[in-house]
């Protein structure tokens, strides 16, 4: 579903993020990214969703190959087949909870009405049926990352692609997102967490281990 191939990134001013990364996610996978602050593992992430061109080697997606796609080409793959979520949530402030869930599906085609049915759907799945009229500052941190992945997976999206989804939350309320996680996962959607805490990386079943962008080390379970 997902393969680089000797994939590298070099940033203007000359830092090379990654230095030739070769992977193979295949769907249904449950996979964490984790290595140290600067390991490269945003850098991962945004070549895995296609946000960003790698300087050399090949990203393909599905039967894409990232390369031969144009810019809008790209846009529209991602829009169709992977879902975000951030540290920081970003989600649109004095926005209700379903409202942002459904500004997610702007641009999928869909009218007004099948959007906010798609975005109260989705947020039942995680769980917050009882708050989606809840603004995030009226929210939990756990709770507004929760609308996050609710705005993620309304378009279900094959993939999910999460950076330090759990990095601005309390233990017990990270946790609840990796159950959620877990849980989406054996719905059927492949799921990416990029973490820099070895117990989060070491509850999923394999882990990729990122230093100086290189893969240094692979675990299955
Ligand atoms: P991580 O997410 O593991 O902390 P990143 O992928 O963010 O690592 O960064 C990897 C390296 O690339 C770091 O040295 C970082 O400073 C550098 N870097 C990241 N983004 C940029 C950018 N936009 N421009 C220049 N250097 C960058
Ligand atoms: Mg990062």
């Amino acid at each position: 579903m997902i393969a680089l191939d000797e994939v590298t990134k070099v940033y203007p001013g000359g830092v090379t993020a990654l230095g030739g990364v070769t992977l193979r996610i295949a769907p249904g996978e449950l996979v964490a990214i984790v290595g140290p602050s600067g390991s490269g593992k945003s850098t991962m992430l945004n070549v895995l969703g296609t946000l960003d061109r790698p300087t050399s080697g090949s990203v393909r997606l599905d039967s894409y190959d990232v390369a031969q796609l144009s810019d809008a080409g790209l846009s529209a793959l991602r829009a169709s087949r992977i879902g975000f979520v951030f540290q920081q949530f970003h989600l649109a402030s004095g926005v209700r909870a379903i409202d942002n869930v459904a500004d997610g599906l702007l641009y999928s085609g869909l009218r007004s009405r099948e959007r906010r049915h798609r975005a109260a759907a989705a947020l039942d799945r995680v769980g917050l049926s009882h708050r989606v009229d809840h603004e995030p500052h009226e929210l939990s941190g756990g709770e507004r990352q929760r609308v996050a992945i609710a705005r993620a997976v309304a378009g279900d999206p094959a993939i999910l692609l999460a950076d330090e989804p759990t990095g601005a939350l309390d233990s017990h309320s990270g946790a609840g997102v990796m159950h959620l996680f877990h849980t989406l996962n054996q719905a059927g959607t492949t799921v990416v967490v990029i973490t820099h805490d070895r117990d989060i990386a070491a509850s999923l079943p394999r882990q990729i281990h990122m230093r100086d962008g290189h893969i240094t080390e692979e675990v299955n379970r």
